[in-house]
């Protein structure tokens, strides 16, 4: 069998799996492997040089059984409609895994975020909501940022959006800064709640997180949060980060004899998570161009990049000695891979678990705006771990009750939630 890279055909997969292990009707299987309404869309942008230059903008909002649709926005020049499709369905279940009353939506543009000026930037997000904001809203559909997009970015959606309603409507897109609407702890938010959920998993497989090595790929948002959190609050080493560099059209794996100090790569890694070579080589560490990170001798393995990167033949270089993978992105796992993973006895947390905690504090931001009432730093990581500690163990409970990998419980625990709000509402 060829293997499945598409990462719509991925998630329906995955999808088609556990709805036949759960015996759904066939019409509320169909229902639910296809997005309820998709958008696609021109948006012209005048550029520096006085041209107009036509960008080609997605939105696909999966499932709003239980509650706003809820979902990134993702600037990146592979952008394509089954991407979108696919990073829609996985909110659908992360929402209901996290158990937060929204539903699952994703949007895209197809640009690479670092080849554009901040103005040409700026009109295109503003163009994106022009074209779009009739079926965005606090109680329709809530975006987010993802990879290529930026707070800034956020809040000049927010901005552009307030104006066509003709009121401050905060509450619309989420991930904004503080001071334009945003909550603290949203930038750590994702990183962080990997962290929980790992933190967990260690206690589960009694593992000593000080006595553990992780190898991370990327170094954006997710990334760099995890590593953070993962050296600081659990005392793990950080053995390699690795990160895709614009100017060279390469990713490199960057790696430290004994290990890194994440708090200084910060520094020179500028908006996209690319780190400057030559600051971190006169720092004494290693860079090598390509995917290393997935072959070093680590015990954890975190993918915080894009989709389908441990696959059938990348899984084959993974160390013997890895004992758990953290998905920090989106899909990194093709179904062939995790198949190999089980089959090792590895420990996988799955995506929609182990990185739910953005969309977590998504929420809490648009709760925060909704009041016009704003909790501190400590009271929204508080909760977040909470939430984030309760859903892991939810899905740890029925993975051992039932029989089945992580994976699959997580998406029982999504599905059952998603069908019975549609059940509730009179739907299906
Ligand atoms: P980002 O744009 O901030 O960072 C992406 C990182 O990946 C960068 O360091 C980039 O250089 C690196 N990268 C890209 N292609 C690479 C390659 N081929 N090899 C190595 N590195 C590469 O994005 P992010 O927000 O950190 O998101 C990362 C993943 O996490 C995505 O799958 C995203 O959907 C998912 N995610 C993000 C959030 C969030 O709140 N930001 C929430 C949930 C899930």
């Amino acid at each position: 069998m060829t293997e499945i890279t598409n990462a719509f055909k991925m998630a329906q997969r995955q999808f088609d799996h556990v709805a036949n292990r759960l015996q759904l009707e066939p019409q509320v299987a169909e229902m639910l492997r296809w997005p309820t309404r998709e958008f696609k869309f021109q948006i012209p942008v005048k550029m520096e040089d006085g041209s107009t230059k036509v960008f080609f903008g997605y939105r696909v909002q999966h499932n709003d059984a239980r509650g706003p649709s809820k979902g990134g926005i993702r600037f990146h020049p592979s952008e394509t409609m089954d991407t979108v499709r696919a990073l829609a369905m996985w909110m659908t279940w992360k929402c209901a895994v996290a158990d937060l009353p929204l539903g699952g939506a994703k949007g895209g543009v197809a640009v690479d975020s670092a080849s554009l000026a901040r103005d040409e930037k700026e009109r295109l997000c503003r163009g994106w909501i022009d074209q779009l904001y009739r079926n965005l809203g606090p109680r329709l559909d809530v975006p987010a940022p993802d990879v290529g997009t930026s707070p800034q970015m956020m809040s000049w959606m927010m901005d552009q959006y307030s104006k066509a309603v003709g009121e401050f409507t905060p509450g619309v897109i989420t991930g904004k800064p503080v001071g334009s609407g945003g909550s603290h702890g949203r930038k750590e938010a994702t990183g962080y709640g990997v962290i929980y959920t790992l933190r967990e998993a260690m206690k589960h497989l009694k593992l000593d997180p000080a006595k553990t090595s992780a190898a991370f790929q990327g170094f954006g948002n997710v990334a760099q949060y995890a590593a953070l959190a993962f050296s600081q609050q659990l005392g793990g080493k950080v053995d390699c980060v690795s990160f895709w560099d614009h100017e060279d059209k390469t990713s490199y794996t960057l790696c430290g004899k004994d290990g890194l100090n994440v708090a200084f790569l910060q520094g020179i890694t500028d908006e996209y998570g690319t780190i400057d070579k030559n600051q971190a080589r006169e720092a004494g560490y290693t860079l090598e161009a390509g995917e290393l990170w997935i072959e070093r001798d680590v015990d954890i393995i975190i993918p915080a990049a894009l989709e389908g990167q441990i696959n059938a033949e990348s899984v084959t270089k993974m160390s013997e000695k890895v004992k758990v993978v953290a998905e920090g992105a989106n899909g990194p796992t093709t179904p062939e891979a995790d198949e190999v993973l089980a089959g090792r006895g590895v420990f996988v947390i799955p995506d929609f678990l182990c990185n739910a905690g953005g969309v977590t504090v998504s929420y809490f931001e648009g709760v925060q705006n909704d009041m016009n009432y704003y909790w501190t730093e400590e009271e929204v990581l508080g909760r977040l771990d909470t939430k984030i500690t309760a859903a892991f163990n939810k899905v740890l409970a029925l993975s051992a009750g039932e029989g089945v990998g992580m994976r699959d419980a997580a998406y029982m625990v999504a599905i059952g939630a998603v069908v019975k709000a549609m059940e509730l509402r009179g739907w299906i």
